[in-house]
């Protein structure tokens, strides 16, 4: 077992660090408050500044125009980012094309890629529904073939980026009757298949594009379907959820990292009955606990990683480390604005933020109480989910 970043990769956290600190940070505060969310150039500008440092096309195979990073060394930049601006590191995936390049056919990629890795077309991933969250057998948004092109009605909602994407990933239901294996996967170019987006206000990553996008009579040509109906289209996406989980997991461990940092910032100044409050025990337990448990879910978050790098399965860490992170981050900023009295519940510091980023990291790649049930699952040999 080896706990330590090789060399490479500890240059590496050190440089993207200073790097995003000099180039990133300054902005946060200005466009957290101006932009709920991104608008489309600025998130644009923002994702090609960190395009020389691997985010986005370093997952990419090199055959798909990508640099192939290890997972591990992905989760470090992840968490840099996430470190310095959640709200970023979550709308990442609106560039690059990483699940295009995952699931589209080798003619949509040629068509698709090189236009998502220029950042020239921004794309989404439309699963969740109204209606539809953690139970994906009852998508209602429906896709009728009908001669060339199949017509797609429903709305889809909580998509990063759906508002502005050119290309869309969308689940749609080919035959409802069927549940998952009724499910069918298209490519949605907005520019020849139209549809209505609008975005939803939101506690947290209040940056990061939600949008509610709604499908009316919308025509998909038939050479846009990726898997059809039966096919098994949700199995091409399930070897991708112990990577995205992981990721999940490591935005959520930047943030508790951002917000000990903090915390210990302002015990080492901050006197009270004459006094550093850094040195009341009782202040020194709140960062002990949350030092300790978020370097707990770090290590689970990276093991994930550890074991995709070596080609293994990695279920139980990724699930695991994706919903003990989001728990651990919710406890560490809240710890953070308890060390910061009244001050942490002020915008002038940055800790009612993180609170409000970790909150709202739970639902995306599914809420904790669903990871614990895939855990549970594993382990008992048995689905809850029935
Ligand atoms: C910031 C953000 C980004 C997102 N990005 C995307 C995106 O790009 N594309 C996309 O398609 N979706 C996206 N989502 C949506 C996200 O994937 C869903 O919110 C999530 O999968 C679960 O759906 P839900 O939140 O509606 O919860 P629901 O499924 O409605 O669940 C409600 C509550 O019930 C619990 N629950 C449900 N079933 C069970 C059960 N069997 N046992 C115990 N408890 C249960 C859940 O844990 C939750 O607490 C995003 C969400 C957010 C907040």
């Amino acid at each position: 077992m080896d706990f330590e970043f090789t060399e490479e990769q500890a240059m590496l956290q050190k440089n993207v660090r200073a790097f995003l600190e000099k180039e990133i940070a300054p902005l946060v505060n200005e466009y957290e408050q101006k932009y709920t969310p991104f608008p489309r150039e600025i998130l644009v500008d923002l994702i090609k500044k960190l395009l020389p440092w691997d985010y986005c096309l370093g997952i990419m195979k090199k055959e798909d125009g990508g640099t192939e990073i290890p997972y591990i060394t992905n989760g470090l930049l992840q968490e840099e980012l996430s470190r310095v601006w959640p709200s970023l590191a979550v709308s990442l995936g609106s560039g690059g094309g990483y699940l295009v390049a995952k699931l589209a056919t080798e003619e949509q990629k040629k068509k698709y890629l090189p236009g998502l890795q220029s950042l020239d077309l921004m794309g989404a991933f439309a699963l969740t529904e109204p209606n539809v969250g953690s139970d994906l057998r009852g998508v209602e948004t429906t896709a009728v073939l009908q001669g060339d092109h199949y017509v797609v009605n429903g709305q889809k909602a909580w998509v990063t980026g759906g508002n502005f994407a050119d290309i869309t990933i969308l689940f749609a239901s080919e035959d409802r009757s069927q549940g998952m294996d009724g499910l069918a996967i298209f490519l949605v170019d907005r520019r020849e298949s139209p549809f209505e987006a609008t975005t939803i206000p939101k506690i947290g990553l209040r940056c990061a594009p939600s949008a509610i996008m709604t499908f009316t009579d919308c025509k998909v040509p038939k050479e846009n379907l990726i898997a059809g109906a039966g096919t098994g289209a949700m199995n091409k996406l399930t070897g991708e959820l112990g990577f995205t989980r992981a990721t999940v997991g490591m935005f959520s461990i930047g943030i508790a990292q951002a917000a000990i940092e903090a915390a210990i910032r302002y015990a080492q100044q901050r006197v009270q009955f004459g006094r550093k409050i850094g040195k009341f025990q009782m202040i020194q337990g709140l960062i002990a606990e949350s030092v300790v448990e978020t370097e707990a879910a770090r290590l689970l978050c990276y093991k994930a990683y550890s074991l995709l790098d070596a080609g293994k399965e990695a279920i139980i860490p990724a699930c695991g480390g994706k919903y003990l992170a989001n728990e651990v981050a919710l406890k560490v900023t809240s710890n953070a604005m308890k060390v910061h009295g009244a001050w942490g519940l002020a915008e002038e510091y940055p800790v009612e933020r993180y609170f409000r980023d970790a909150r709202a990291m739970f639902p995306p790649e599914g809420n904790p109480e669903i990871q614990k049930l895939i855990v549970g699952g594993r382990v008992l040999g048995m689905s809850a989910l029935v």
